[in-house]
């Protein structure tokens, strides 16, 4: 079996041995794939920045069958997004992506549209902010899971929703009305249910993100990590890390 190589987004790195380190990607052809990376903690490696958490790379790699770790050949840089990471807010949540991404991604099962929407987000345009950005990852990536539910009529009495706030079970899949909901469903406000529309409708770049306020980016967050928590059955690391941030 030869060298394979494809693009893939860096997801994280650990120590292995004293020189080497391993790498967890998310390659386009071949899904979520670990391996070696050889000298990688040496202070002058072949692999540069590459390894930082969501790098855009073209990695070359061998892998035997039923080989848990891959031998990583090179990891060359696309595009680094290190603009991205130069803040402590981006950089965690660039280690908030790149958790989202491991949890949600399985070795062996690529899914193009789950890594265009990863490069999509870290878009280097400065006009897009790091809310904006997170929600339109989670909205969508939940979407592609069919996490999200449809928000045009309760689930349980078909009561047409118009402008009310709706209620979202916290495993998602179904919304409801205020009478058939209970004190445990996440409440969404029609600006909210918006958004989530805006979403669904328009490249990230080409959602005016001036027109949504702060609250609203906020509140839809709240739902969002509720369904990637109810989802992944544990909290994010990041995401405590995060919240402590926000409350600085
Ligand atoms: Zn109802």
């Amino acid at each position: 079996m030869g060298l394979k190589n494809t693009e893939a987004i860096t997801l994280r790195t650990y120590p292995f041995r004293e020189a080497d380190r391993i790498v967890v990607f998310f390659t386009r052809t071949y899904g979520k794939l670990r391996g070696i990376a050889r000298g990688a903690r040496r202070l002058k490696s072949r692999f540069g920045s590459s390894l930082e958490p969501m790098s855009y790379v073209r990695v070359i790699f061998f892998a035997k069958e039923n080989q848990e770790l891959a031998v990583i050949n090179s990891c060359d840089l696309l595009q680094s997004h290190a603009a991205l990471r130069r803040t402590l807010e981006g950089s965690c949540h660039c280690a908030r992506f790149a958790e989202l991404l491991n949890e949600f991604s399985q070795e062996g099962e690529a899914n193009d549209k789950i890594f265009r929407l990863f490069l999509a987000v870290l878009d280097l345009s400065p006009l897009l902010t790091w809310p904006a950005r997170a929600r339109y990852l989670e909205t969508w990536l939940l979407r592609l899971e069919g996490v999200y539910p449809v928000f045009l009529n309760c689930g349980r009495c078909g009561h047409e929703f118009g402008k009310d706030t709706i209620h979202v079970r916290s495993g998602g899949h179904e919304a409801l009305c205020r009478a058939c909901s209970s004190s445990r469903d996440i409440p969404l406000t029609f600006s909210e249910r918006q958004l989530v529309h805006e979403i669904f409708s328009r490249n990230i770049t080409s959602i005016d993100w001036n027109c949504w306020n702060r609250q609203t980016l906020k509140n839809l967050g709240k739902l969002n990590s509720k369904l990637i928590q109810y989802h992944l059955e544990k909290t994010l690391k990041s995401d405590r890390f995060l919240k402590e941030l926000d409350e600085c």
